[in-house]
């Protein structure tokens, strides 16, 4: 098998546990051919207080697998990067002065509102909050763009673009991303022409969703617009989950159109047929 997990948390996440040894061992059981940490860098005033992305100890723990598994089984040095369009200068200077495989970018706040917390949820109705989130991811790729425009490209992938569904089927029990279509498809036109790599996110299949993020007609819509390769991650913050629906991820690129898996190693990214 030639697939990689490109989204996976350590106990160096604020929100997981999960000792990156453990975390290895289940993508090897599973049959992957890598996978790449991603802890989360997370630079909302709120948050930053909580966030513990430690370098030195991931990338220690980076190089001791290394050694371990040697050329058997790659183990990539990634990161979040959350989307907080105000700290950009704090994220810049992180990202300029550390050397990553990988640097995902995700939205988790839109207009002000964390995603998972459930009070900023009062009075917010699914369809607006759908839409306010999709229009930040939105925001979130044109930032890409515009860097590109200035020669910088600091963000390989966008993740999981219609979290947002996790969190409204959550708290309304609903997920329904097709009014918005509009602004997915500007979504995907953006990636494009950003050279960001959209992910296929497997984490809402555990959360009583039937369907990754971005849902299969998105990867579908990808395709029809000209994108051509993707990555699949299962944002898993326990062992457990790593890998988890990878296999069957790949699946459905297969049939949407998709025939290349992105896997970035030294931020250089090579697309490798699935
Ligand atoms: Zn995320
Ligand atoms: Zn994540």
């Amino acid at each position: 098998m030639t697939l990689h997990d490109q989204h996976v948390h350590t106990w160096f996440s604020n929100d997981s546990q999960a000792e990156p040894a453990e975390n290895v061992r289940q993508a090897v059981s599973r049959g992957l051919a890598g996978l790449t940490f991603t802890d989360h860098f997370d630079s909302h005033p709120t948050e930053w207080p909580l966030c513990k992305y430690d370098y030195d100890g991931i990338a220690a723990a980076v190089s001791a697998l290394r050694k371990e598994h040697g050329d058997n089984f790659f183990i990539g040095h990634g990161i979040e990067v959350c989307y907080q369009p105000e700290q950009t200068a704090k994220i810049f200077d992180y990202l300029d002065s550390h050397r990553f495989d990988l640097v995902l970018l995700s939205v988790h706040w839109f207009y002000g509102k964390a995603l998972h917390e459930r009070q900023y949820w009062t009075g917010l109705d699914p369809v607006t909050a759908t839409r306010q989130y999709l229009e930040t991811v939105l925001e979130a790729a044109r930032f890409a763009l515009d860097l590109k425009r200035q020669g910088r490209r600091p963000f390989d992938v966008l993740g999981h673009l219609d979290l947002v569904k996790r969190y409204t089927m959550r708290y309304f029990n609903t997920f329904d991303i097709r009014p918005c279509q509009d602004v997915v498809d500007e979504i995907l036109r953006t990636c494009i022409e950003a050279d960001l790599v959209p992910e296929v996110n497997l984490s809402t299949l555990r959360q009583s969703l039937p369907e990754p993020s971005p849902a299969e007609w998105i990867v579908g819509r990808y395709v029809k617009l000209g994108g051509r390769a993707m990555t699949l991650g299962s944002d898993a913050h326990r062992p457990e989950h790593v890998g988890t629906g990878v296999a069957e991820a790949a699946a459905m690129l297969k049939r949407q159109g998709v025939e290349l898996l992105a896997v970035f190693r030294g931020r250089q990214r090579t697309d490798q047929p699935l």
